[in-house]
């Protein structure tokens, strides 16, 4: 496979750009309805340093959801296997990444998963530190060290648009807290848990992160292990089995690449041993997923056979 020639994903981009017109941008987080719904970029960043790009590739964008599978990572280095999975199931759920439903029927009453909201909130709360501030700081030293790029912050504004209109990832909160899975201040934990949301970088630093998970926690750079091959091949496994929401099935059938997505548009792709892809396209299917993104990656696995299946 070459997909190293930046003219090749350009005429990729440019096929799938049409796409973009299908979808809308995500509304329910009132600043990120300010997103350009017409762009798309892609980045593939391989082992050796080199990274072919195409697209409005300098844009930052929010990792919304795809910030799950990176505190999952840091908690379970932190914490540990058991202690995470006291907490968060394995298995994917079918329902929307948001939902509540399976709270209630799923017994003993913990989130199937920690790539849905519910999941991704028992997750966070375990990021040690003793503030949200140093919890935060600890994660964003983290992506930085993935992404090899001191500069990533977190845009203060969709944070604080998120906040004000988390009500219904409060009610998960609320469910997990009578539940016992968590025991946090509500305020507190929504508070780091839209900042981390937040987090913003664009799609070279995405398909670093997606390179490093593909390496099995290696640094392409420097080949130190940034996090150990257990911990990259535990969130490799779940962006294939619900890194895509509830299309994760069509997804892997289609693409066969472990994937994340978020609502701001973003896709991390990690091709295990050999290369991490990042993309962006702020519309929107149903589903949540970007709609030229997808298509976007559902071209480039057909044309240069990347499906690891
Ligand atoms: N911050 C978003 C939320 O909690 C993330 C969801 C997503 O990207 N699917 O609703």
């Amino acid at each position: 496979m070459n997909c190293q020639s930046s003219e090749e994903l350009q005429q990729l981009v440019d096929q799938a750009k049409s796409y973009t017109k299908k979808g809308k941008v995500a509304d329910y987080i009132p600043a990120l309805q300010l997103a350009d719904a017409d762009k798309l970029s892609v980045a593939v960043y391989y082992p050796d340093g080199t990274c072919a790009s195409a697209g409005d590739i300098h844009e930052n964008f929010t990792l919304q959801s795809i910030s799950k599978v990176l505190v999952l990572a840091l908690v379970l280095m932190d914490r540990g296997e058991a202690d995470v999975f006291s907490r968060v199931g394995k298995e994917p759920t079918g329902d929307p990444f948001n939902s509540i439903a399976k709270l209630e029927t799923n017994k003993p009453s913990k989130p199937l998963n920690p790539m849905i909201n519910a999941g991704a909130l028992a997750v966070t709360h375990r990021i040690v530190g003793g503030t949200v501030h140093e919890r935060l700081e600890r994660l964003l030293a983290f992506v930085r060290q993935l992404a090899d790029n001191d500069d990533i912050y977190y845009n203060e504004e969709i944070a604080r648009s998120e906040y004000e209109t988390a009500d219904l990832n409060r009610s998960l909160c609320f469910f997990l807290r009578q539940h016992n899975v968590i025991d946090e201040d509500i305020e507190q934990l929504i508070d780091l848990y839209t900042k981390q949301c937040a987090i913003e970088m664009n799609c070279r630093d995405l398909a670093r992160i997606g390179c490093v998970l593909a390496l099995d926690g290696r640094d392409p750079k420097t080949n130190e292990q940034l996090l150990p091959a257990r911990v990259a091949r535990i969130c490799k496994t779940f962006m294939v089995t619900c890194g895509m929401y509830n299309a994760s099935g069509a997804f892997a059938i289609k693409v066969g690449i472990p994937a994340k997505s978020g609502v701001a548009g973003g896709i991390m792709g990690a091709l295990p041993h050999q290369f991490g892809i990042g993309v962006c396209g702020p519309a929107l299917d149903e589903k949540g997923n970007s709609i030229a993104g997808m298509k976007l990656l559902e071209m480039m696995s057909e044309k240069y056979g990347l499906s690891m299946f």
